[in-house]
């Protein structure tokens, strides 16, 4: 664990470092600098801004008394008073460690929700989890990052889980690595495996040099040990046995929230309604995924249009993305989304390995290109050889939800 301290000795109080320091997490009191290691995120730049020499970072090798942690967290998301089917994908996978960790789950949800405790309870003791932490707030009308960072690792503090797992959706990476820096602890990002040694530590698994390689990464030397895990890798099960007296716990967290002006404009955005009529990707059941073959910006726009029309999610292969038509979070594949749909739609996609990763479980899959080699035809249930503009104007021209 890396620590960071300010030699009283050789501070002079000149503040260089609080203008350097881009979480304002250090002050000058009585002409010494002090810094919040809640805020600090160990960047170090303060480090080659002091003329002095007086900061340092320490890394501390003594471990930690893991004997103090136990439990296995699944935080989950908590959208509308609709938990994400991705979450009991992650409970399901966090159950069969805790059968050889002898490590009770709990699940953490977050949110404003109303939902009553009845129906929470039934959910939950489907899949087996008899403990579940619902962390309220009046004002979590939405996911607010910040506030969830805040609270999160409260709790963590407080109760120390032994684990911790989140989701690898846009929400989960970004709280995931600030609660990491908070609570002392390491992260493994986008893990496809989980698995527990001998010593009952978690083995993180992720591929890594761009797919070529697995690594199995362990942090058995800090507590929590803390991963994030692509939605949509792990298979939901129910438990043979539903689980009787599913504890629920409400936390009601009191105060003022943390509303950034960041935030502040999620919820603008959200409330306008741009995004909000879209099922997000790892939960969608219709997916029209737009490649290169669209051409231009307005040819992508011309397949979200039609997309919307039929309620289905619009996404995008990297080389559009790359390209600018839309953003990273419409990405599907090894670098982006793994998605599992009823029916996934590929226009104009030439269906590349690093593609095809992320659409392979998908239900049925229809793949419209022009070219009759297209790989996508070698995993598509329908191959359409034909322009997909002129295909669009046709589907157009019959019809909308109608014809899905
Ligand atoms: C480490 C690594 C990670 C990667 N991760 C990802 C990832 O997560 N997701 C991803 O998507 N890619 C990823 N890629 C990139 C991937 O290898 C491909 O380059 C990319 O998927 C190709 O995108 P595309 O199918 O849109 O474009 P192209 O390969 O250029 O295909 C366009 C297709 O459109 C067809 N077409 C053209 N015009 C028309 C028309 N008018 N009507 C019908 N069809 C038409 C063409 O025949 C062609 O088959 C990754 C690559 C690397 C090296
Ligand atoms: S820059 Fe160095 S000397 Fe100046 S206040 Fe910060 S720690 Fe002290
Ligand atoms: S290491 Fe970075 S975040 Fe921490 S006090 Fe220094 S400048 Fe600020």
């Amino acid at each position: 664990m890396s620590y960071i301290e300010v030699d009283k000795n050789m501070c002079n109080g000149c503040a260089e470092c609080v203008a350097i320091c881009n979480y304002e997490a250090i002050s000058v009191i009585n002409e010494i600098a002090v810094i919040d290691r809640n805020k600090c995120t160990l960047c170090r730049a303060c480090i080659k801004g002091c003329t002095q020499s007086a900061i340092s970072i320490l890394k501390l090798h003594n471990k930690a008394d893991l004997s103090n942690y136990k439990g296995i967290w699944v935080i989950v998301e908590y959208f509308d008073d609709q938990l994400k089917n991705t979450g009991f994908q992650l409970i399901s996978k966090a159950n069969k460690l805790a059968e050889i960790s002898g490590d009770k789950v709990t699940a953490v949800l977050i949110g404003n929700s109303k939902a009553e405790n009845k129906k929470l309870q039934k959910t939950f003791s489907d899949y087996g989890v008899s403990s579940v932490r619902h962390i309220t707030h009046e004002g979590f009308t939405r996911f607010i990052p910040e506030d969830a960072v805040d609270v999160i690792s409260d709790q963590i503090m407080e109760d120390k889980p032994k684990i911790v797992l989140f989701l690898g959706t846009i929400f989960g990476r970004t709280i995931a690595p600030q609660i990491a820096v908070r609570v002392k602890t390491g992260l493994t990002a986008d893990c496809t495996e989980l698995e527990i040694d001998n010593k009952n530590n978690l083995l993180q698994i992720r591929p890594t040099f761009g797919g070529k390689i697995l690594a199995t990464i362990e942090t058995p030397h800090s507590c929590p040990q803390m991963a994030s895990v692509r939605p949509n890798v792990f298979v939901e099960e129910k438990m043979p046995i539903p689980v009787e007296n599913v504890k629920i716990e409400r936390i009601e967290v009191r105060g003022k929230l943390s509303f950034s002006a960041k935030a502040l404009k999620e919820v603008i955005r959200i409330e306008l309604g741009e995004g909000s009529l879209e099922t997000p990707l790892d939960e969608a059941k219709v997916i029209f995924c737009a490649g290169l073959g669209v051409g231009s910006k307005e040819g992508f726009e011309k397949v979200e249009k039609f997309a919307q029309k039929c309620g289905a999610t619009i996404a995008a292969t990297r080389a559009v993305v790359d390209e600018g038509w839309t953003d990273f979070s419409k990405q599907i594949g090894q670098t982006g989304v793994t998605v599992i749909p009823e029916l996934y739609v590929a226009f104009g996609v030439s269906g590349a390995i690093h593609h095809n990763i992320g659409i392979r479980n998908s239900r049925k899959i229809v793949a419209i290109n022009n070219d009759p080699r297209a790989s996508i035809f070698k995993i598509a249930d329908y191959c359409i050889v034909a322009d997909l503009f002129e295909v669009l104007d046709k589907m157009e021209l019959q019809g909308t939800r109608q014809t899905i």
